[in-house]
C-alpha cells in the first residue's frame, strides 16, 4: 500500500529554535514508530539548518515554506531552491494561498514550481478556491488556477509534483470541508492535471487536502475524501495534537 503523505506547514512558527527543536524532536518521536505514514515538516527557514541533523533523514523529511525562481543572484531576502537542496531540503511548498494574498501570481508560482522541480526537490503546490458558488464557477477558476500555476512546468518534471487543494476559506478556518467534497474535488484536481499532462501523470500525482485539518478530523479527511495526504497548518505546531492525528491516520487500512 502506498504511504500516506502527512505534510505539517509550520508557517512563521514558533519564535524561537529551543521550541522548534522541542516540537520537531516530538514530531520524529512518534514518526518514527509509523509503518504506513511519511512525514514531512515545513519549518520557516531561519531554522532548517538546524533541524537538518544529516542528510536524507528517513524518519522526518524537511521542507521549504517557498523558494524563488532564480538560482541565484541579487534578489535580496529570497533563498534559492538549489540552495534548499544542497542543504539537504527535500519538498518545498510553492504557491501558499498565503503568500497568493499578498500578490503572488500564477505567473510567478508556475516559474517558482519549474526551478524547484528542476533543482531535484518535490514541489507541493498549493490550489484552491476563495469561495464557491452554487453554478459551479469556482471549478472553471481552479482548473485555470492548475493550468496556470504550472505553465512553465514541462511533462517530463512533473514526477516530482504533489498538489495540495487547499480551499482558501478553510485554511486558518474554524472547520475543514467536509469529506465528501473533499473527494469530489481531488478527483476534479485529477481531472484538471489529466487534461494538461494526460491521464497517467494525474494518476500518479498524489493530491493532498489542506484546511483546518486536526486530530479528530484528519482521518476522517483520507477514508471518506480519499485523499493521499494532508497538509497541516497549526495542528502541525501543537506537539500533541499532531501527535494524534500521526498515529490517527497510520491506524488507517
Ligand atoms: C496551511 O497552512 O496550509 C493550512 C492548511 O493551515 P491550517 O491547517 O491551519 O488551516
Amino acid at each position: 500500500m502506498k504511504k500516506k503523505l502527512i505534510i505539517g506547514n509550520w508557517k512563521m512558527n514558533p519564535t524561537t529554535l529551543d521550541e522548534a527543536r522541542r516540537i520537531f524532536r516530538s514530531t520524529k518521536n512518534t514518526a518514527k514508530k509509523l509503518t504506513s505514514t511519511e512525514v514531512v515538516v515545513c519549518p520557516p527557514p531561519v531554522y532548517i539548518q538546524a533541524l537538518l541533523t544529516k542528510r536524507g533523514d528517513p524518519v522526518v523529511s524537511i521542507g521549504a515554506q517557498d523558494a524563488y525562481f532564480e538560482e541565484q543572484g541579487s534578489f535580496t531576502g529570497e533563498v534559492s531552491p538549489i540552495m534548499l537542496r544542497d542543504l539537504g531540503v527535500t519538498h518545498v511548498i510553492i504557491g501558499h494561498s498565503e503568500r497568493r494574498e499578498k500578490g503572488e501570481s500564477d505567473e510567478v508560482i508556475s516559474e517558482k514550481v519549474a526551478l524547484a522541480l528542476e533543482a531535484g526537490l518535490k514541489v507541493v503546490l498549493c490550489v484552491g478556491e476563495k469561495e464557491r458558488d452554487e453554478q459551479g464557477a469556482h471549478l472553471e477558476s481552479l482548473k485555470l488556477q492548475i493550468k496556470n500555476s504550472l505553465n512553465k512546468v514541462p511533462k517530463r518534471l512533473i514526477g516530482k509534483l504533489i498538489v495540495a487543494y487547499e480551499p482558501i476559506w478553510a485554511v486558518g478556518a474554524k472547520e475543514a470541508m467536509d469529506p465528501a467534497t473533499v473527494y469530489e474535488m481531488s478527483l476534479f484536481v485529477k481531472k484538471s492535471l489529466a487534461d494538461a499532462y494526460g491521464h497517467t501523470e494525474a494518476v500518479a500525482t498524489q493530491v493532498l487536502y489542506g484546511g483546518s485539518v486536526n486530530f479528530r478530523n484528519a482521518g476522517d479527511i483520507i477514508v471518506r475524501g480519499k485523499v493521499d495526504g494532508l497538509l497541516v497548518g497549526r495542528e502541525s505546531v501543537n506537539s500533541d495534537g499532531f501527535t494524534e492525528l500521526l498515529k490517527a491516520v497510520d491506524a488507517l487500512k
